[in-house]
């Protein structure tokens, strides 16, 4: 069985401790099953992306000795692409136009009857003569994907669907999430939809990432199934944390790679630091 695995990075900052034991930990998987380590550029967010950063991905992968298929995929490069998946969750319904802001999102969560402490939202599509008018002014919104329709749509095989990680088998729950933005009013795609796609597109058969993202597979499941994609097997590894005992972060700049480079740290310290095998 072929083995295909990435780092999917976003050039928003230096990268840390964390991002090279997420780095390691899916080269080493793919080293040791004879298989493939693509490196994926997650720079759909513009407005945060920066080039020196991605160059600084590039440098301080390459010093922990770790290689990569070229070309590089570069999401920014793609936004078209993410248009066709869009169009086919629109012609089904699976997705709606909602205008709301944040602040009435957020008032929208308080007052359901889940609970204020549930940080999830659903909506309706707007009465057409709403929407049209909203259109007409030139209104903002999103396009969420509603879980609603998405259950009708799959009837039973909503709530079977499962996948599989490092713990087994496991009930996919995409209600944890509630109706998640899937695109802005320009179709440009969020980070589930992008990355869900590039995983496909790309080949991709095992996600390796971190324990911070082991919920976005209850809902990048369901993407999935509704796009008629195959679906990989994802494996979440522990957070590296820092002296304070909390997730390291980008403002973390000690734990930055490029930092303990310049302190005079090899690779293999590093690889010793994250205690994986040099
Ligand atoms: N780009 C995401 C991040 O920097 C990673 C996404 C993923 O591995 O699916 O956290």
């Amino acid at each position: 069985m072929s083995f295909v695995t990435r780092f999917a990075p976003s050039p928003t900052g230096y990268l840390h401790l964390g991002h090279a034991f997420s780095a390691l930990t899916a080269f080493d998987a793919a080293q040791a099953a004879g298989g493939r380590f693509l490196l994926r550029i997650e720079d759909i967010d513009q407005g945060r992306a920066r080039p020196e950063f991605e160059a600084a991905i590039f440098e301080d992968l390459a010093w922990l000795g770790i290689s990569w298929e070229e070309p590089v995929r570069r999401q920014s490069e793609h936004m078209a692409d993410y248009a066709a998946p869009l169009q086919s969750l629109i012609a089904r319904g699976l997705i709606y136009r909602c205008f709301r802001t944040r602040k009435e999102i957020a008032e929208a969560i308080a007052s359901a009857p889940h609970g204020a402490s549930e940080d999830r939202f659903r909506g309706e599509p707007l009465p057409a003569d709403e929407e049209a008018a909203k259109l007409e002014a030139g209104d903002a919104f999103a396009w969420r994907l509603s879980l609603k329709k998405a259950r009708s749509v799959l009837g039973p095989a909503y709530f079977t669907l499962v996948f599989e990680d490092e713990t087994g088998l496991v009930r996919a729950e995409p209600e944890k999430h509630g109706d998640v933005v899937l695109a802005r009013k320009d179709f440009d795609a969020s980070y589930h939809l992008a990355s869900v796609w590039d995983d496909a597109l790309q080949g991709v058969t095992q996600v390796i990432r971190g324990e911070d993202l082991r919920e976005a597979a209850h809902l990048h499941v369901l993407l999935q199934k509704l796009l008629d994609l195959p679906q990989p097997t994802y494996r979440h590894h522990r957070l590296i944390l820092g002296d304070d005992g909390k997730r390291l972060a980008k403002r973390d700049q000690a734990a930055t790679l490029r930092a303990m480079r310049e302190a005079g740290q090899t690779p293999s310290d590093i690889r010793r630091l994250l205690g994986l095998q040099a």
